[in-house]
């Protein structure tokens, strides 16, 4: 039998970490298994709808690098994939429910069903949600009543008395009292809408899926599933629901922990590599003793056997552990583009949103491997490399001033760098190295003393990334002319 997943996103808002992490185990079990993996978009709910939540999802799994087999933009032999565009069809499986005397025309108006609440709430009763009014009604009575056009709804009957048990992959075999499942729930709504429940077995149904893999929400729903299932004398999927995913309060991961959209993470400078390889982690094990995986190692490794029970913790510090060895794995080029937007944006060729011309461009490029070994997020990577493209500010003089020294100090060592320069700036870093340190051992002068005040003059600051290699860069012109601007500075 052919693996068929889904991930069932509803358009209400902006893709975060806990519905990537259902796309992605769904994904990565249709890949393990040979299946295909489907996108369907349960879009029922129209007033919470939102055509940019669509488009978020789109450019959410295009960034990540996750492509569906079937779906609404790809297409495939189950379509449409997206809801609305099967509304006529929920209503024959309704219909089709009612005939078999599994479901129920219900004339109740809102106005009963508020008054029945108000006076549950009043008289402090335990029962909640509806009363089961129209159950009893006669069914021929009732059809008529639809015929001629009154206002109803279509309601499941639930077999009250009995218990419906299923099996869930991780957490074993799961009984629920009918009589606490969510009393004769709508199925279809009076304007003919369907209601999430029966869309979602319908189409699970339909379009093959053998697996529901979702979040542990969903759990009070899945007796209800499995009640119409049997009602339409269908087999059900297996169910596995996913294990939750924390902050690390212990309470379900929210906007109190930090940033949970992925708009959110992109913004902020992760890596897609680094989100993905994360994301897999909360909830799975895969191998022993590794922490980097690729997609493929993911997709190859995956098992359902491998989930663990115990809800997830999403820690903030351990992604940006994964974002900072992403950064360092890149090679110079990728991590020159994928920082670039971020560059731009911070104005570092000029101006904010300034293309680099060729030459900074060059630059930048060249520039990794000086900030790739310290940066954990993309937008460090500009924010360290200012001095190269543009002269620095001149800090305060006591910045030039070396520990233990004064400024008259600073002024001797930028003096006696003058005629290092040269060689500083055409040898290798490594070489560069051992001239100061043969230098200042010739010189009796401690190396501090000395390269403090050059690396304020040349980048401006005291910390940043390593100096020869920045010197190199600059080259022989820009690195004399800094230091000389420095020295007429400090002497004045
Ligand atoms: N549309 C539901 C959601 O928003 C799908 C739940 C399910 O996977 O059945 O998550
Ligand atoms: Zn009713």
């Amino acid at each position: 039998m052919e693996v068929r997943v889904r991930y069932a996103p509803s358009p209400t808002g902006l893709q975060h970490i806990g519905g990537v992490r259902t796309a992605l185990f769904n994904y990565l079990f249709a890949r393990s298994q040979g299946g295909k993996f489907i996108l369907r978009l349960e879009d029922t709910d129209r007033t919470r709808f939102d055509e940019a939540f669509v488009q978020n999802l789109y450019d959410t799994f295009a960034w990540l690098g996750i492509h569906w087999d079937e779906g609404p933009d790809v297409g495939g032999p189950f379509g449409p994939y997206v809801q609305s565009e099967r509304f006529a069809l929920y209503k024959e499986y309704a219909e089709e429910l009612v005939t078999l005397g599994k479901a129920y025309y219900c004339f109740c108006s809102e106005e009963r069903l508020e008054r029945i609440r108000k006076e549950r709430e009043e008289s402090h009763s335990s029962e909640s949600g509806y009363d089961r009014h129209c159950r009893s009604l006669d069914p021929a009575e009732a059809q008529r009543r639809a015929r001629a056009g009154e206002p109803h709804v279509i309601r499941l009957k639930i077999p009250l008395g009995e218990v419906t048990r299923f099996h869930d992959h991780l957490l074993g075999d799961i009984e629920w009292k009918n009589d606490d499942v969510n009393p004769d729930p709508v199925l279809l709504k009076s304007d003919g809408f369907p209601t999430y429940h029966l869309a979602n077995v319908v189409d699970d149904h339909l379009m093959g899926i053998t697996h529901v893999l979702r979040a542990q929400e969903w759990i009070p729903s899945t007796p209800l599933h499995v009640i119409m299932y049997r009602a339409f004398g269908w087999e059900h999927p297996e169910y596995c629901h996913l294990p939750m995913v924390m902050g690390q309060d212990g309470k379900k991961l929210s906007k109190r922990h930090g940033a949970t959209s992925i708009d959110e993470f992109r913004r902020q400078g992760y890596l897609p590599e680094a989100l993905i390889n994360y994301v897999a982690l909360l909830g799975a094990s895969y191998e022993e003793g590794k922490d980097l995986y690729t997609l493929e190692e993911l997709a190859r490794s995956f098992s359902l056997d491998k989930l663990n029970k115990a809800p997830a913790t999403f820690d903030y510090k351990k992604l940006e552990w994964y974002n900072g060895q992403y950064i360092r794995m890149k090679g110079d080029e990728d991590l020159a583009r994928e920082s670039l937007p971020f560059a731009k944006e911070s104005g570092l060729f000029g101006s904010p949103g300034k293309d680099p011309t060729e030459a900074q461009w060059q630059r930048y490029v060249a520039a990794m491997p000086l900030v790739k070994e310290r940066a954990n997020y993309l937008p460090e990577i500009p924010q360290k490399l200012g001095y190269l493209f543009a002269e620095p500010p001149l800090p305060a003089k006591e910045e030039f001033v070396p520990k233990k020294g004064d400024l008259a100090t600073a002024v001797v060592m930028l003096e006696r760098l003058r005629s290092l320069l040269p060689q500083m700036v055409s040898q290798s870093e490594a070489e560069s190295e051992e001239m100061v340190k043969t230098y200042c051992e010739k010189e009796q002068i401690k190396m501090g003393d000395l390269m403090m005040p050059l690396r304020v003059a040349i980048t401006g600051s005291r910390v940043s990334p390593p100096l020869f290699g920045s010197m190199r860069l600059l080259g022989l012109e820009v690195c004399t002319q800094r230091l000389e601007r420095s020295l007429s500075y400090l002497k004045a």
